[in-house]
């Protein structure tokens, strides 16, 4: 890939945000509501007696229950609030296809896993599988299966509201961008092209304070997750909305296991079917502001 050029005077941050069990210092800013949206529990059927060829659901029967990996800090997407509790549009994906693995939402364990620990956490199999944002590419296929796309986001900016200079990325040259380590996004804006200052951090919610403090002038990453930001602290931040790259979004998991890439391909187009997924995106997602767009079926295959 030629995207090692990197803008100049890049500062380096990096907060190597580790795989962490979720605590309330997880979720986001100081002084957010924590919201994720609601969906009821106990919505997607249970499937019983699932059999499958799968050496990841061997194991996760055997222990019984299901590790699943994913954001913390992404409000309407994948959130903990200050009681712990998880919601969000990924959370819910990841539910209905554990159900139709056989497991309820009581054998599920999440797991807190940031972006620039995605790949390792899933090929060493610290979880059974990932939903977070995670924009299935070929470069990621090389170390990791995928299933889906289930939603497709693209890179966007974050700017406070009285910002008047940024109105799109060909207006962040010389300007402070913010994004993620191992996140699709930063890897974009790094081009010369764009002639952007990047801050490069661990965690999204980190991103955000460091542009409601004013260190940075913007945060770059797909527009799902800052539409959530920005519905949080609509006085304080909106979203440029001028989408730049496509981020089609997968379940990501180990990249042998043929059988449960299967099992979860045939899950998500089921409940794409039978309108699950359209009731969980209008209960989370679609409350920040993003528009929904039914997602092509069938999903690819390899
Ligand atoms: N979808 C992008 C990615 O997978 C950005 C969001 C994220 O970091 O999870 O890199």
């Amino acid at each position: 890939m030629s995207m090692r050029k990197t803008a100049a005077a890049a500062t380096v941050v990096l907060a190597l945000a580790v795989t962490a069990t979720a605590c309330g210092g997880d979720s986001g800013t100081a002084g957010d509501k924590p919201k994720g949206g609601d969906v009821k529990s106990g919505t997607y059927k249970v499937a019983k007696g699932v059999k499958l060829d799968s050496p990841t659901l061997k194991k996760a029967q055997q222990r019984g229950k299901l590790i699943i990996g994913a954001k913390a800090d992404q409000p309407y997407l994948g959130f903990v609030d200050t009681e712990g509790k998880r919601s969000g549009f990924d959370i819910e994906i990841a539910k209905m296809v554990a159900a139709d693995l056989g497991f309820s939402e009581k054998q599920i364990e999440f797991k807190t896993v940031d972006s620039n620990v995605r790949e390792t956490s899933i090929s060493k199999g610290q979880v059974d599988y990932y939903v977070g944002t995670y924009t299935i590419n070929d470069e990621r296929k090389k170390q990791v299966g995928f299933a889906g796309p289930y939603y497709e986001a693209g890179a966007d900016l974050l700017v406070r509201k009285d910002e008047k200079g940024i109105t799109g990325p060909d207006s962040v040259k010389g300007k402070k961008v913010c994004s993620i380590v191992g996140s699709t996004p930063l890897q974009e804006i790094k081009k010369s092209k764009y002639g952007a200052k990047t801050t490069e951090l661990g965690k999204y919610s980190l991103c955000v304070k460091q542009l409601l403090d004013g260190q940075v002038d913007a945060v770059t990453t797909d527009d799902a997750i800052l539409k959530g930001y920005a519905a949080q602290r609509p006085s304080k931040l909106k979203v440029v909305g001028k989408p730049f790259t496509k981020e089609p979004y997968g379940v990501g998991m180990d990249k042998g296991d043929k059988a449960l890439r299967d099992a979860i391909t045939d899950a998500l187009e089921k409940h794409i079917k039978n309108g699950d997924y359209k009731k969980a995106y209008d209960g989370t997602l679609g409350k920040s502001g993003s528009s929904y767009v039914a997602p092509k079926t069938p999903l690819p295959r390899y």
